[in-house]
């Protein structure tokens, strides 16, 4: 039976896919987050759960073998992606040789599940970030029935998901290739929830982007989609409507107010064990490939065009993830780079985040409050109507003062 502090549990579900018994069921606690509950009545004591628990027993871990700056050479892809498209590449090249593809996408109510796909025509739905910690349900059972067949498998997820997956399996599969991400942290499913409910008619969104590049590709920008046209801060579909949405998302680049994401990205709403997380390193990577963002100043690699489409980093960690490497070659561009100059423009591949110290009060709060009021307070986050004069007032200044140099 399971041992582990719940502030350790990374909510994985290795111990929920290996119980002989069914005997672990997920279940939310007042943070919204699922940990495991076993009915004590039909556990048999066998310990499997525990043997698979990645925070109990770390699966061994990889070195990163190269680092490249890479994006697919399809414009319509990149669109459709969080940075440069890697992640298509390398999905492409399994479902292609008729593997099976797994990874994160929205249910119908806008949940954000692991699923996976058989079909290059059902790719986009693993496509895009989705801020919010997967549920990742019985998909490690899925992938070993595949893995057993015969089919190749990629996997990806967060890299604590990776863990367990390879924890829960047992055994190395020469047909299993995996994909983590590089990790800041995961929200809240409930707060997501509370964040959809309190700004949106659910019912009429088509589809939700996280990294909206109608702006630029570095702004996060959080859309949705509606049968009217944009909505929030949504997408575009008559000149009207565009010019609306040019406005609105100057607004979100000068002042950068999306509530949810800055909850997300100043760690108000992330899953506890984030904050000590035990799967970062360059040199203790768990996944043949790491995807991320290639942050930072690339001169000579980063072009014009790629500020607008984006471009990805993509970690190569084994010999295995070497070859599929050189398969996904024809759809990708890609560029050496130094793993610790990416590393050190982006933290969450070495480092842990820092939890907020108002955390604990907006968990005590939050079911009770407006979610955009409560973030706005505790995240010290100006309103548009100050934001945007002062904000623009600024640069007035700047530009005044460069015209007396
Ligand atoms: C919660 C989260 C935090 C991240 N933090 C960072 C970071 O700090 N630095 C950085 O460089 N990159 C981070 N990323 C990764 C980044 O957002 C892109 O996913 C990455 O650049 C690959 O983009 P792409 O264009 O190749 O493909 P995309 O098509 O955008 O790739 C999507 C991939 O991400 C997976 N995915 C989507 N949502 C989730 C989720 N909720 N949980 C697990 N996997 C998911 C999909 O299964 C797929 O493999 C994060 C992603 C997530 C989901
Ligand atoms: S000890 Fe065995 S039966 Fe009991 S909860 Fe764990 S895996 Fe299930
Ligand atoms: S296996 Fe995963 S979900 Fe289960 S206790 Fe361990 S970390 Fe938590
Ligand atoms: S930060 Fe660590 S614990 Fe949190 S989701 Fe990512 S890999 Fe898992």
């Amino acid at each position: 039976m399971i041992i582990i502090e719940q502030i350790s549990c990374c909510g994985c579900q290795a111990c929920v896919n290996i119980c002989p018994k069914k005997c672990i069921s997920m279940k939310a606690d007042d943070e919204g987050f699922l940990y495991p509950s076993i009915d004590k009545t039909t556990c048999i004591n066998c310990g499997l759960c525990e043997k698979v628990c990645p925070i109990l027993h770390k699966p061994s871990t990889f070195s990163v073998l190269a680092t490249y700056a890479a994006k697919h050479t399809s414009s319509e892809v990149k669109l459709k992606s969080s940075s440069g498209g890697i992640f298509s590449a390398l999905a492409e090249v399994i479902l292609k040789e008729g593997g099976v593809v797994f990874g994160v996408a929205f249910d119908k109510d806008w949940n954000v599940v692991h699923k996976y796909v058989e079909k290059l025509d059902n790719l986009d739905k693993l496509r895009r970030s989705k801020y919010v910690q997967s549920n990742i349900g019985r998909t490690y059972q899925q992938a070993k029935q595949f893995l057993d067949q015969g089919r190749t498998v990629l996997f990806t997820g967060t890299p604590c998901q990776i863990a367990g997956l390879r924890n829960y399996l047992g055994k190395v599969y020469n047909n299993l290739l995996t994909a983590d991400i590089i990790c800041h942290a995961v929200p809240s499913p409930a707060v997501w929830q509370k964040f959809l409910h309190e700004n949106l008619d659910i019912s009429l969104i088509k589809a939700i982007n996280f990294r909206e590049k109608d702006v630029r590709w570095s702004t996060f920008y959080l859309s949705f989609l509606t049968p009217h046209g944009l909505n929030v801060h949504g997408n575009t579909k008559t000149l009207a409507e565009k010019v609306h949405f040019k406005l609105r998302a100057a607004v979100a680049s000068v002042v950068y107010r999306n509530t949810f994401l800055n909850a997300f990205l100043r760690e108000l709403i992330n899953r506890p064990s984030c904050h000590t997380c035990h799967f970062k390193g360059l040199n203790a990577r768990l996944s043949d490939f790491t995807l991320g963002d290639l942050w930072g100043q690339w001169p000579g690699i980063i072009t014009k065009q790629d500020k607008k489409y984006g471009m990805s980093v993509l970690l190569v960690n084994t010999i295995k993830g070497q070859k599929y490497f050189e398969e996904i070659h024809p759809s990708s561009q890609y560029f050496p780079v130094d793993a610790q100059k990416v590393a050190e423009f982006n933290s969450a591949l070495d480092n842990p985040t820092v939890i907020h110290p108002k955390r604990a009060d907006f968990f005590r709060r939050y079911q009770s409050e407006n979610f955009n009021k409560l973030v706005r307070e505790l995240l010290d986050l100006k309103p548009a109507w100050i934001a945007i004069p002062l904000s623009a007032s600024k640069k007035i200044i700047r530009k005044c003062l460069n015209c007396f140099k």
